[in-house]
């Protein structure tokens, strides 16, 4: 298989063409953002660890019986993809209030939900992904009806496998964000990535975090953090 041009890159992650029909090869970069950009910098080998951490999930979910974009680990930073279009929605699921949550209804960072908390944001860099809901979705044309039902019921399943199998590796699995693209046989599947850039993750016993906060909040010891989860996941 060869890697051809580049079609887009994106904050995180670079998208290459491929001379294979309907694959994409995706390479994880170390640059970091947050804040809708405002903060940028680097976390040195990020992409090595997400692109290890995003693997290990998606073959995990797969088993699972999630159909996602995901096909191999071609090599350190490097994901061999299904070519998917992505429906512009960031799907985010909460099982503990933090980040955004807390600041918009007055929640206290860690409160646990008494029921699994979905949310849609509209995925537009230039409008700082605003929250949308499942109207918005409709009148703006963004997604059917159908689908948006579809990617609800995969999100909520994803979020059982991921908490469980965090469980049994003293993580409590506090929030992530998801993206669903479509084929070109017009099945809505996983995309993305499933990495400490995209989801909080606390240690079950000290709360410590082991993600993207540690970037946000200049906290110390953001590679540590993911080296942690990487080596908990690998190990
Ligand atoms: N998230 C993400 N990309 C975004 C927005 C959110 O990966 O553009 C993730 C974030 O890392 C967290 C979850 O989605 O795990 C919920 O994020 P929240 O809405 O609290 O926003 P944030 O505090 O990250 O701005």
């Amino acid at each position: 298989m060869e890697k051809l041009e580049m079609l887009y890159e994106g904050k995180a992650k670079k998208v290459y063409k491929t001379d294979a029909d309907n694959q994409y090869i995706v390479e994880y970069k170390d640059d970091a953002t947050a804040f809708n950009g405002l903060k940028k910098g680097t976390i040195t080998d990020k992409g090595i660890m997400n692109n290890t951490i995003s693997s290990k999930l998606f073959e995990l979910l797969e088993q699972k019986g999630i159909r996602t974009h995901y096909i191999k680990k071609l090599s350190d930073r490097e994901m061999l993809v299904k070519k998917v279009t992505i429906v512009p929605l960031e799907v985010l699921v909460r099982n503990y209030a933090a980040g955004s949550m807390t600041k918009r209804y007055g929640i206290p960072e860690g409160t646990k939900m008494d029921s699994t908390v979905l949310e849609f944001c509209y995925k537009n860099d230039e409008l700082g992904d605003p929250f949308i809901n499942e109207y918005y979705i409709k009148a703006m044309k963004l997604a059917e009806e159908a689908d948006v039902k579809i990617i609800e019921n995969m999100a909520l399943k994803i979020n059982e496998i991921l908490i469980e199998f965090m469980k049994g590796i003293n993580i409590d699995l506090v929030d992530f964000k998801l993206e669903f693209g479509r084929t070109s046989e017009g099945e809505i599947i996983l995309a993305d990535e499933i990495s400490p850039d995209t989801c909080r993750l606390w240690d079950a016993a000290t709360h410590e975090k082991l993600d993207k906060d540690r970037f946000r909040r200049d906290m110390g010891k953001v590679e540590e953090g993911y080296m942690e989860v990487v080596n908990r996941i690998c190990g």
